[in-house]
């Protein structure tokens, strides 16, 4: 299998703190890609904004030292190098001020007619202010569109408040907010196992499926974001968005059409349908925990407070839920969803439990027998796993094997395996806003994680200890055990 590339029209892409981490460790390494593949259409621009001071010499060099990081030391040798380097532009704007604006008109003038899009990589508390002042410069033109990161508030209020101002000049089909996790490969995967095989559909409910779990698991701690990431936790961090989504893609009913609204019409009835997780049920339905100083990979790593510098802080880095989903398909099925930092593996996966066979035919009864599972791997090698059993080969009488049907994706594809930023942008210049969350999306999110939020306050509990190098505190692993299952033991 090799990849397809279909071009895309020529477009004018400005980058909203275009000297941030995101942009330098993400951005520009994805758009290099997807250029060196011959996906841009002359003459296509990329124009950095920031406060800083640069030179566009200097503002290149700093681009082809992160392409070197990220991308690969090779990078200069392709034909492609060059002529990226030459795309890119840099501004000095303060988007809270009159600083720059007209500087910025000035580059982007002569290309009115093609796509433009904003990708706003800075914080939340600017994407309001960039909208106005995007509108009040008249850069907006019938072509504009704009991308936004997560965090998208901290509740349901700021969400609202950041996606009023940013509604009020740009409209609904005009606004992609991100969410990396779409993006990735085998996510998309999920919707064409799911969609385009008829094998799952008859036993994708609760009569077959036993519980659904979804891990992300970091190995890193909170390092130079530790400011941002006390304010925040892991709920906010990565069950808002991430999890959330991939919850859906997994309960969702079919749509009707691969087509952006009607994908997210049928998230948003999922989320709609999670059950309610408040003060009388959240410390049965929810893990909260925090990391002490302990192991990674062998090497001894420090606390959260110690990385933090404060001696005290409630904010968890490290979540478990059993959520729940109300609706005919999966009443009563639990989807377990747990992640953190500092845990022993970096991993994202999802498993797809199935209910045991009813009746054991074979000698030792049915709890010999495994249930089937479908794994399916984020990252870090991405692929599909549906673990079957099949009769040990060779004599030996009926014994019998668990083993995976494997389809890992560095195998099958021969070609450079996409990052999720590379295939989001180019959508963003499509126009396609299938993968990504719509407004009363994001929203909906918010009120089922306010909630909780506000019983753990309420509560005012700390986060439960846990040992850095481990798979979180044990109240997590009773969490399901309580339910008579285990967290997915590959991982253990
Ligand atoms: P960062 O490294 O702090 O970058 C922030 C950028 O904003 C810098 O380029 C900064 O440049 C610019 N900026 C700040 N104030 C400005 C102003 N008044 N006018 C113009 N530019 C201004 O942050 P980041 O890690 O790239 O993250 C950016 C956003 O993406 C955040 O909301 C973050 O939560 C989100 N995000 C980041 C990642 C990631 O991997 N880093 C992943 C997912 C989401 P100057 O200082 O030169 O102005």
């Amino acid at each position: 299998m090799v990849s397809r590339i279909i071009s895309v029209e020529a477009f004018d892409l400005v980058v909203f703190g275009g000297t941030g981490d995101l942009a330098h460790r993400k951005l520009f390494p994805a758009l290099f890609q997807r250029d060196s593949d011959g996906q841009f259409t002359e003459p296509t621009r990329i124009i950095s904004v920031a406060r800083r001071e640069m030179s566009e010499e200097k503002f290149r060099e700093s681009v082809a030292v992160s392409l070197r990081a990220f991308v690969g030391k090779d990078v200069t040798a392709s034909p492609a190098f060059k002529r990226f380097l030459e795309r890119i532009q840099h501004v000095s704007v303060d988007v809270t001020g009159e600083k720059g604006w007209r500087e910025l008109a000035e580059k982007l003038a002569g290309g009115e007619e093609r796509v433009r899009a904003f990708y706003l990589a800075t914080s939340p508390e600017l994407f309001g202010p960039i909208a106005e002042q995007l509108a009040k410069h008249h850069l907006v033109t019938p072509k504009a569109r704009i991308i936004v990161e997560k965090p998208i508030g901290h509740d349901g209020a700021s969400a609202a408040k950041i996606n009023d101002a940013i509604g009020a000049v740009f409209k609904e089909p005009q606004i992609f907010r991100i969410d990396h996790y779409l993006g990735k490969e085998t996510v998309q995967n999920l919707m064409a196992l799911r969609f385009a095989n008829a094998l799952f559909e008859p036993v994708w409910n609760s009569a077959h499926i036993d519980h659904v779990q979804i891990t992300v698991a970091e190995t890193i701690g909170v390092e130079k974001r530790a400011e941002y990431y006390d304010a925040s936790g892991a709920l906010r961090d990565m069950v808002q968005n991430h999890m959330l989504q991939l919850l859906c893609l997994v309960a969702m009913e079919p749509p009707s059409a691969f087509a952006a609204d009607a994908l997210r019409d049928e998230k948003l009835k999922v989320l709609k349908a999670l059950v309610p997780i408040t003060d009388a049920n959240a410390s049965s339905l929810t893990v909260r925990g925090q990391y002490r100083a302990g192991a990674v990979d062998g090497e001894a790593v420090p606390g959260y407070l110690e990385e933090l510098g404060k001696k005290a802080s409630n904010t968890e880095t490290f979540v478990a839920i059993k959520a729940g989903v109300a609706n005919w398909r999966f009443a009563g099925v639990p989807f377990y969803l747990r992640t953190g930092k500092r845990l022993p593996q970096r991993v994202s996966d999802i498993e797809v439990a199935f209910r045991p066979v009813p009746h054991a035919i074979f000698d030792g009864g049915t709890n010999t027998i495994p249930a089937n599972r479908l794994v399916i791997r984020l990252q870090p090698d991405e692929g599909i796993k549906l673990w079957l059993m099949i009769k040990e080969p060779g004599p030996g009488g009926m014994r019998l094997q668990h083993v995976p049907l494997d389809m890992s994706f560095a195998e099958a594809f021969t070609g450079h395996v996409p990052e999720a930023y590379e295939r989001l942008v180019m959508d963003v210049i499509r126009g396609n806003q299938s993968l990504f969350m719509r407004r009363d999306e994001v929203e909906a999110a918010w009120r089922w994680i306010d909630p909780i939020l506000e019983a753990w306050s309420r509560a005012g509990e700390a986060p439960r200890p846990y040992i850095a190098g481990t798979w979180g505190p044990a109240a997590s692993i009773a969490l399901v055990e309580r339910d008579g299952r285990t967290w997915n033991e590959d991982l253990a």
